[in-house]
């Protein structure tokens, strides 16, 4: 009797999802990304992230001072050592978003950021390898 309460109550309630970035699947999803780039309202925007939301990983190339404490704790090798430059770079393909090597950096010009539409065709492109940002 009680899962037929449960069941009943889940039919009369709201998604618990957000219906991001389209309320229904379209038909094509390139003719709608071809209407959603000159009618935004189209798009159902995302929610906001929440406090500490842990995204891509910014850097601050200018404030490294080049030890590889990040290079070392990270779990997925996704931050290499440029030994030419004494700097680093993160593959954002790699990530696990962990920011064990935020907490441990210690001039803190790692941060993670509210950004998380990562999607991409290429692991390896600018947007996918971060070099030099201040989030
Ligand atoms: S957040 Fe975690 S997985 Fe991502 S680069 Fe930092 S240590 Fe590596
Ligand atoms: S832990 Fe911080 S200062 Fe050290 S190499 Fe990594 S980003 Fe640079």
């Amino acid at each position: 009797m009680r899962i037929l309460r449960v069941l009943l109550r889940q039919l009369f309630l709201a998604p618990a999802t957000n219906r991001f970035p389209a309320s229904h699947a379209p038909k094509s999803v390139a003719g709608f990304l071809a209407k959603a780039a000159t009618d935004t309202s189209l798009v159902i925007p995302p929610i906001p992230t929440p406090p500490g939301f842990r995204g891509k990983i910014a850097y601050d190339r200018d404030t490294c001072i080049g030890c590889q404490l990040c290079v070392k704790i990270c779990p997925t090798v996704a931050i290499e050592f440029i030994p030419e430059d004494k700097k680093v770079r993160i593959f954002v393909a790699r990530c696990c978003f962990c920011s064990q090597c935020n907490d441990i950096c210690p001039v803190n010009c790692l941060s993670m950021t509210d950004e998380f539409l990562l999607s991409c065709y290429d692991k390896y492109s600018d947007e996918m390898v971060v070099t030099d940002n201040k989030a």
